[in-house]
């Protein structure tokens, strides 16, 4: 197992959604590792056809910040998982994940079987 090139593959994978739901949201100051859509400024717009277009924009948001942090928690618990060392496991056999579905996808939680 190489585990050091996988924390290097989450790593870099926390990273860049870090900076994409940093676009969309914004870290939830009381409770970490959480996020939430950027509020945007209403009740400034000059009709509402804007109004409607910053509703659309604020669903958008939710909706995208919703799927990015559901893909962060999973690199987050694989990371959780490398360093209590049952990372690599299938999670409902408990058999080794091969290589070549990790290298897919190193968020894997079980094997080939049972994905
Ligand atoms: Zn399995």
């Amino acid at each position: 197992m190489k585990r050091e090139h996988f924390r290097k593959k989450l790593e870099a994978e926390k990273v860049r959604l870090e900076a994409e739901l940093g676009t969309v949201g914004r870290k939830n100051p009381r409770v970490p590792d959480d996020w939430e859509p950027i509020p945007s400024e209403t009740g400034t717009e000059a009709d509402l056809a804007d109004q409607a277009d910053v509703v659309m924009n604020r669903e958008n948001n939710a909706a995208i910040l919703a799927d990015l942090e559901a893909r962060y928690d999973t690199i987050i618990s694989a990371l959780v998982r490398l360093e209590k060392k049952t990372y690599g496991k299938c999670e409902v056999c408990n058999k080794g994940i091969v290589e070549a579905r990790l290298e897919a996808d190193p968020a894997a939680t079980t094997c080939t079987e049972h994905m």
